[in-house]
């Protein structure tokens, strides 16, 4: 439809964000966001703004803006939205404090390969979990509790940091406490490092199990200088890092360790409300040829109950029998008990959330909207430099984190010292893990988790770490020389910096008169000396020197006609928006806001 003097209508909703209107005007988001910047607002590409708004923009750009009926009310309350999209950490900060209590911490061991995690989980296992009487199931159920002075301490039965940043990646956080496995005669190795990242990056505390002392070239001195090093310095060095030495084949040093686990237990504070329906995480799932799917649980918060329903992932169910970690079945879980379970109608992941909901069919419905979602495309982090740039507008983001990784640790250096050198004191550029090699999931992984980019320099991406960075929308950026990498960055950054913005002048008019509309107020009759106004610039009205106000135009006339702008030499109406205490002799400026960084 177009009007007489043949501009095309546009129907404009109430509300609607610069995309969209630039895709409704067909024209780029950039030509809309200038144009918003003309009539001095800042708006980046996701931002909603108003009908008038946005029908001045529509009008400015040659279009005939028409207001869009607002919609009919929704007529049933949405039902609030599911528990496991809420992180944990907010869930308990919303618990009444008498709510509650303490609960185990939840421990997975970490480290290189070969420094003897399986060894130091089967020792601690053998040597402290109470023998029960044999079971419904007799397999390990990838969880287990041990007790310790009558206190409870959950252990993950799947080591190492890629199994933990993988259930990270799929927003869980199942672990209170890192135990970092280092071999003494061995020392730190590659894997150490990329551990203590891991670990880092999720702000879990660590504490270092200084394994294999038993060996005669066992050097603890070296592994605590090799951590000093690594920023980790040690208790009896003056840091905070605790270390216990064991040794896993002989089983000498556990109680320490274990005595350890509960004093930082302790100093982390974990509790959880157990007098609530259950949620949490699945820690591992598999297909039991006579009983159906079965999933290992770790309930985080509330308590877990024979014959509750519950959504988890995109699956749901009922829990037909549950099991605790040595094959006996139980009918309740408290938090931060491991349990298998039967009754859910499939296989769930590592890593996916639960909850429990009051029926099957609000369980169902959950989990059918999920899987249509995900079938739908998962909704991809915010995480390329664009997205992070709008997260930084927001005031979301400081720093742009970033994981590098290069063919050889001399090539690392000097690039690590360039990057942390760009930004300024409001975004920096942040190194959550650095190594040597190729770009592997484990590195994907904690980019979703951490929301960082991931840089390569001489290396390549494994294809299965390229696919799901393409299928999760984590931004891989390659390359070859040096200093076209730092470019990028920094380029990158700047483009990221908090923009600053400048008031430029655009123009002066001096009162003559004032005038009473009878719709509007008072408006003023001016002449205008310098430059221009503009209808949308921001004014100041000056008197003897003094800002009286500061705001918006409100209206610009040229005799009765609505104009776009008035040129030095002209007379003109301008109204400003909340201010009509307008004298004679009064000056007003016009001014635009302009970025100039
Ligand atoms: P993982 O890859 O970290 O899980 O390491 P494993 O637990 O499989 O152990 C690797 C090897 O180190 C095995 O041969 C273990 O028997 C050995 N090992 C583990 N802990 C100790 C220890 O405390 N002392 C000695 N001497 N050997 C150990």
């Amino acid at each position: 439809m177009e009007t007489k003097e043949g501009r095309k209508v546009v129907t404009i909703p109430d509300l609607i964000t610069v995309r969209q209107l630039a895709e409704l005007l067909g024209v780029s988001p950039i030509e809309v966001i200038k144009e918003l910047i003309a009539d001095g607002i800042m708006a980046n590409i996701n931002q909603t703004i108003d009908y008038d708004t946005a029908a001045v923009v529509a009008s400015d750009m040659g279009f005939e803006p028409r207001e869009e009926a607002p919609l009919p009310l929704p007529e049933v309350e949405a039902p609030p939205a599911p528990l496991t999209e809420v992180p944990l950490r907010e869930i308990y900060a919303q618990e009444a404090p008498e709510d509650l209590e303490p609960r185990p911490p939840v421990v997975t061991v970490m480290g290189h390969v070969d420094h003897g995690k399986t060894t130091l989980l089967d020792a601690i296992r053998q040597t402290n979990v109470v023998a029960g009487e044999v079971g419904g199931i007799t397999q390990h159920i990838g969880a287990y509790q041990v007790e310790k002075k009558g206190r409870k301490i959950t252990f993950i039965d799947t080591p190492g940091h890629e199994a933990f940043t993988a259930m990270r990646a799929r927003g869980a956080q199942a672990t209170d406490i890192a135990v970092l496995v280092i071999a003494a005669d061995d020392g730190v190795m590659p894997q150490t490092k990329e551990a203590i990242d891991h670990a880092r990056a999720a702000r879990v505390p660590m504490i270092v199990a200084l394994n294999k002392i038993d060996k005669k070239d066992a050097d603890q001195e070296r592994v605590k200088r090799q951590l000093a090093e690594l920023g980790l310095t040690v208790e009896e060095q003056g840091g905070e890092v605790i270390c216990v030495p064991v040794s896993a084949k002989e089983k000498e040093g556990l109680d320490a360790l274990l005595e350890m686990i509960l004093l930082v237990a302790d100093l982390s504070e974990l509790k959880a409300n157990p007098h609530r329906p259950a949620m949490g995480t699945a820690i591992e799932g598999k297909l039991d040829r006579s009983r159906g799917p079965m999933a290992t649980v770790l309930v985080q918060n509330g308590t877990l109950k024979g014959g509750d329903n519950l959504v988890m992932g995109s699956i749901y169910g009922r829990v037909r029998a549950m099991f605790d970690y040595q094959g006996k079945p139980v009918k309740e879980a408290p938090p931060s008990a491991p349990v298998a379970i039967l009754g859910l109608s499939d296989v769930p992941r590592a890593g996916d959330t639960f909850e429990v909901v009051p029926d099957e069919k609000r369980a169902k419905t959950l989990a059918q909207e999920r899987a249509e979602k995900e079938a739908a495309g998962r909704r991809l982090p915010r995480l390329s430099l664009d997205e992070i740039y709008d997260q930084i507008q927001a005031g979301k983001v400081k720093e742009l984190l970033v994981i590098l990784k290069g063919d050889v640790q001399g090539s690392l250096e000097p690039v690590r010292n360039s990057l942390e050198r760009l930004g300024d004191e409001n975004l920096r550029v942040r190194i959550i893990h650095e190594g040597t090699g190729n770009i592997t999931e484990s590195d994907v992984n904690l980019a979703i988790a951490s929301e960082a980019i991931i840089i390569g320099f001489n290396v390549q991406a494994e294809p299965t770490a390229r696919s799901m960075a393409e299928m999760e929308g984590v931004e891989i950026r390659q390359y070859e020389v040096i200093y076209k990498l730092i470019e990028d960055v920094e380029k990158a950054l700047q483009g990221l910096l908090e923009p600053v913005y400048e008031d430029v002048v655009l123009g002066q008019a001096e009162v003559r008169a004032v005038f009473h509309i009878s719709k509007r107020g008072k408006v003023a009759g001016v002449y205008v000396e310098e430059g221009e106004i503009r209808r949308n610039a921001q004014a100041k009205v000056i008197r003897d020197g003094e800002v009286l106000y500061d705001g918006q135009v409100a209206s610009l006339k040229r005799f009765t006609e609505d104009v776009k702008e008035v040129a030095a030499g002209f007379e003109c109406g301008i109204g400003l928006d909340g201010f009509e205490d307008f004298e004679e002799g009064d000056i007003i400026e016009a001014y635009k806001k302009e970025r100039v960084r």
